[in-house]
């Protein structure tokens, strides 16, 4: 079996069943991880990976790089888009990857399979599936991996408030529900 192969049956393990978003999020990551000189499949210290999009092509991702939300290492960015960025945190080195073919629907034929998709991918360089842009990132120390730097309690709702995420008003803190509003209403 192929390295490939081996990642995916993992990545579709993860996600629940192998689907086209699996299929190039695999080739996608160990591409990535390849063009950062990290072996795909094991988790490395120096990685932190943005993702994109919250689709299927971000779980390939986090279970071929190994990254996750809970050590810091994997950052949903939500931007709806099929690309995701590598940073090496030592080097500061960083890669972004864009799936090309989610950009230009009519590379992919309609009628393909799920199997002649694999095969296909399995067979084709990353080179000829991704863009490869050479970006640069600024990582604020609150989100980097490690031991929370800053711990506040805001002042309107009492709630603890991690990793510098609250906000400065006349001397106090607050959290951003309480500050700029929030995703929920209490009810
Ligand atoms: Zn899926
Ligand atoms: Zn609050």
């Amino acid at each position: 079996m192929s390295e490939y192969r081996g990642l995916l049956e993992m990545a579709g393990k993860f996600h629940g069943d192998i689907c086209g978003g699996i299929v190039m999020g695999t080739k996608l990551a160990i591409h990535g991880m390849e063009k950062m000189q990290m072996k795909p499949g094991e988790k490395d210290k120096r990685l932190i990976v943005y993702t994109e999009i919250d689709r299927c092509i971000s779980d390939a991702i986090m279970s071929v790089t190994q990254t996750s939300l809970g050590k810091k290492s994997l950052k949903p960015m939500g931007y709806g888009k099929f690309a995701a960025t590598f940073v090496n945190i030592e080097t500061g080195e960083a890669l972004r990857l864009v799936d090309r073919e989610a950009n230009n629907k009519d590379e992919r034929a309609d009628d393909e399979t799920i199997e002649e998709l694999i095969e296909r991918i399995d067979g084709t360089p990353g080179e000829e599936l991704f863009d490869v842009q050479r970006v640069s990132v600024k990582i604020d120390k609150n989100d980097l991996p490690g031991k929370p730097l800053e711990i506040m309690k805001c002042k309107e709702c009492g709630e603890t408030v991690m990793d510098g995420k609250h906000h400065i008003k006349g001397g106090y803190a607050y959290c951003t529900s309480c500050y700029t509003g929030s995703y929920y209403t209490l009810l």
